[in-house]
């Protein structure tokens, strides 16, 4: 049991003027593994004077001091790598093998990535009399969910940081421990005071005081739409920027020419990655109306490999969802499905008969779905896969873009160039060839409802920029 009670500010541990606490529940064995508080107004004013106070002298340090700390930053993860690995595991539901390589690999990736950007970066260039000049945009807030929850922190500490600007953090209450191991290594790399803060607690309290704050020059928000939404009402008094990442419903074309065995086998596995609790996950796969029931009978038999278990349980390939709230959300979004009449090929709503404790929902796959079904326009945020037939090319480009989402997308094609035309008529963010492999340094973000900016990379990087031209 991790009892936390005291909150990151100024460079210190300090106790929270809030009272409340939050407790974390392991997915697999909804077992109480840890506390933490619940922070109020109070405490993100304190943490907000401090990256104030900080912002300063943390602008003016050179590109190099600064990546220097986020290096020493990365060692320091990595060292407790396992830890962030397993603890991720528990709070989430992902696979321990998987935990390793995502949930910690990840961020201590983003570490690295930051520092090399700042190492490189042209912060200068002239244009005809004028010399631009790239400075950090000030004091970031940074919201998180708590689905990838370090990674989505890294993204935007790693790169705030290195552009220069301080931070204040609120991880997500249902999935706050990585936070608390990556404010102890900032503690103890000496990071200097008030460059980067942590206060834990609720959205509405919390976060929207973050969103509303004066002082706050930026504020980076990842999660759901609803909330996203709201964060960019609060912010809006303050005119402050706004970078949203928030929800998708990924469309996987795969056109006639495709190797119909290869395509659909990746689409059932990225959907279900970490129990399909990604927002970029392909969870509606568009098949030609000709190879809809040879397509749906290849995804049944994958899904069916997925074994269920406890997400540290040798053998496991599908792990819980991270809350019992997730658990009922996806449940309804299974019933919904079936009573608005699309066909169930395999999983269901029911508890698993062998894991009756833990929030697990059964790998599931839906056929013959309609794209205006609930199903195939909500966000559902569970191992639930939607199959839509379709006509031809241009009807799976129309269904695909009939969302208000547009974040990822897969396109396949025994023609690499005909799959980047399709490609290139998808309205989103990211869009996979042939299963092109996720690239770390690639911007990741939204089109529509999906979200504002990009995050990762270079692109994720000029997010915490400010433009500044001198006219000589
Ligand atoms: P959520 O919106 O409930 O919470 C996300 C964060 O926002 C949490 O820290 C929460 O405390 C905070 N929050 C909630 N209400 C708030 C408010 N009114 N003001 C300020 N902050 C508030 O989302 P979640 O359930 O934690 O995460 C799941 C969602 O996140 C999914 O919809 C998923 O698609 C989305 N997501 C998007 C991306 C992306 O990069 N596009 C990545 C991961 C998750």
């Amino acid at each position: 049991m991790k009892a936390y009670e005291k909150i990151y500010i100024g460079g210190e541990w300090v106790s929270p003027s809030g009272k409340g606490h939050f407790e974390v529940t392991d997915s697999s064995t909804e077992e109480v593994i840890g506390r933490i508080p619940a922070g109020n107004a109070t405490d993100v004013e304190r943490a907000v004077r401090a990256a104030r106070a900080a912002f300063d002298a943390w602008s003016r340090k050179t590109p190099a001091e600064r990546a220097d700390y986020l290096l020493k930053i990365q060692a320091g993860l990595q060292a407790r790598g396992q830890e962030i690995a397993e603890t991720i595991a528990a709070e989430v539901g992902m696979p321990a093998a998987l935990s390793t390589m995502i949930q910690a690999g990840l961020p201590i990736m983003s570490f690295g990535v930051a520092a090399s950007i700042a190492q490189t970066y042209a912060f200068e260039e002239q244009i005809g009399t004028s010399v631009i000049v790239k400075e950090p945009v000030g004091v970031v807030g940074a919201i998180t969910p708590w689905n990838y929850p370090l990674h989505q922190i890294a993204a935007k500490v790693a790169h705030a940081l290195a552009a220069g600007c301080t931070v204040v953090a609120k991880p997500s209450e249902i999935a706050p421990l990585s936070a608390f191991i990556l404010a102890e290594v900032i503690d103890e790399v000496r990071l200097p005071r008030g460059v980067f803060n942590m206060v834990t607690g609720d959205g509405p309290t919390v976060g929207e005081a973050i969103a509303a704050h004066p002082e706050i020059d930026m504020v980076s928000f990842t999660g759901s739409t609803r909330a996203g939404k709201r964060v960019s009402e609060v912010a809006s008094h303050t005119v402050k920027r706004v970078a949203l990442e928030l929800g998708g419903k990924s469309a996987n074309i795969i056109l006639d020419d495709a190797d119909l065995a290869k395509a659909v086998k990746a689409g059932v596995q990225n959907c279900y990655l970490n129990s399909g609790q990604t927002c970029s996950a392909w969870t509606r796969m568009l098949v030609p109306q000709a190879k809809h029931d040879e397509a749906v009978a290849i995804a049944k038999k994958v899904a069916e490999t997925f074994t269920l278990g406890g997400a540290l349980a040798p053998g496991t390939r599908l792990g819980p969802l991270a809350s019992k709230a997730q658990q009922e959300r996806v449940r309804g979004y299974i019933k919904k499905g079936i009573d608005e009449g699309a066909t169930l090929v395999t999983g269901g709503a029911e508890q698993p008969e062998n894991l009756p404790k833990g929030y697990f929902v059964k790998p599931t796959v839906f056929a013959n779905v309609k794209p205006t079904m609930t199903i195939a326009q909500e966000e559902i945020f569970g191992p639930v896969l939607s199959i839509i037939p379709y006509k031809d090319e241009e009807d799976a480009i129309r269904i695909a873009n009939d969302s208000i989402y547009g974040l990822a997308g897969g396109v396949w094609s025994g023609d690499p160039e005909r799959a980047k035309r399709v490609a290139r008529r998808l309205r989103t963010g990211q869009v996979d060839i042939n299963g092109g492999n996720f690239n770390p340094l690639a911007p990741f973000g939204g089109y529509k409802q999906s979200g504002r900016g990009r995050e990762h990379g270079k692109f994720g990087f000029e997010e915490f920029l400010e433009i500044k031209s001198m006219q000589l």
